[in-house]
């Protein structure tokens, strides 16, 4: 836990600001685009003028969630009062908007992630929350105590709405692997229980997450398989997808989300290792099953994220970068 504010204290801020943006990390997930979609549309209700700024379009895979309020025009506000960064807290996860993020007049943090530390003038970051979307979930609870409070016409418990509660629930879906991951607790199902009260249609959310996959992905999955390989006694896992992999089944670098799960669940693997070419860059995301730190192995190459999943980016080729990557998992077995 890193925090030199409390979710209240944060409440607090928020209410006295009125022009607010907010910010996540590139290749925004579901948990990223969930908390910022979440907080947006609330500080909306409050009567606040807020924007969620990305510099990128948001991945097919999560446009169905609530992306009205995503804009990709930096001047949609100009030295506003707030600058909020949730599902990340460190420059180097969202450098193209980092001077943006900048010219707010207070710069606040709400994030789970491990590595970092602490970001902005006033942070929450706890790493044991399984989803940012929890901590939001928590921040929008002290936001209606704290309007309760000083208003006649907005009471307590009308924040959320059917929209907010579907971002929140997608977000923590995403982030604990469909409620699967080491990192769901007691209370990540207790938060789950309470947005279904506001109507969330989990098996909706679930089928267009899970089961609405083009063939395209399944062609380019098997491509992946057909080129893995298992190492160390069959321990680790180690996937790849060049461009021209992808030219070859028609699929695009979006179509290869996910497929480090398929890496993971291989019988008898702790360790998987999936690396994505990117321009002239390479893109790694790893996942450990039980026991081991891949946070980090990636933190030896300048990246982070937690103890079980994390991720870096290596700029070099990929036959150099799967090198570099089986060294290091090697050196961390
Ligand atoms: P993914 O493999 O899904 O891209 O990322 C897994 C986790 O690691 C996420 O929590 C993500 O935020 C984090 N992560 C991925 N890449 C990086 C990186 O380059 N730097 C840091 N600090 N975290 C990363
Ligand atoms: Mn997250």
């Amino acid at each position: 836990m890193k925090n030199n504010a409390s979710l209240k204290e944060i409440a607090g801020i928020l209410k006295t600001a009125q022009t607010i943006l907010i910010f996540t990390h590139t290749n925004p997930d579901g948990d990223a685009l969930g908390s910022a979609a979440a907080l947006c549309r609330v500080l909306r209700k409050m009567g606040k003028t807020s924007w969620i700024l990305m510099d990128e379009e948001v991945p097919e895979y999560i446009s169905f969630m609530d992306t009205e309020l995503v804009t990709r025009d930096k001047d949609c506000l100009k030295e506003h009062d707030i600058s909020i960064c949730v599902d990340c807290g460190e420059y180097s996860r969202f450098p193209a908007l980092a001077d943006k993020f900048d010219e707010g007049k207070l710069h606040l943090c709400v994030d789970h992630h491990a590595t970092g530390d602490g970001f902005g003038d006033h942070y929450y970051i706890d790493p044991s929350e399984a989803a940012t979307c929890q901590l939001i979930y928590k921040l929008i609870k002290e936001l209606e105590a704290e309007v309760a409070e000083s208003s006649e016409d907005v009471c307590e418990g009308t924040l959320i709405d059917l929209t907010v509660a579907e971002s929140l629930y997608t977000g923590i879906n995403t982030d604990t692997g469909s409620f699967q991951y080491s990192n769901t607790t007691a209370d990540t199902h207790a938060i789950a229980a309470d947005l279904m009260n506001y109507g969330v249609d989990h098996t909706a959310i679930n089928v267009k997450l899970y089961q609405t996959i083009p063939m395209t992905k399944l062609k380019i999955q098997a491509a992946i398989l057909q080129r893995a390989e298992l190492l160390f006694g069959g321990k680790v896992a180690v996937g790849y997808v060049t461009g021209q992999m992808l030219e070859e089944a028609g699929a695009v670098l979006d179509d290869a989300e996910g497929t480090i799960d398929m890496l993971r669940n291989i019988e008898g693997v702790e360790i998987a290792a999936f690396l994505k070419e990117k321009g002239e860059a390479v893109k790694v995301s790893m996942r450990a099953k039980s026991f081991a730190n891949v946070a980090e192995i990636a933190s030896v190459f300048g990246g982070g994220g937690h103890v079980k999943a994390a991720g870096c980016t290596l700029e070099m080729g990929m036959d150099e970068a799967l090198d570099a990557i089986k060294k290091a998992i090697g050196e961390h077995f």
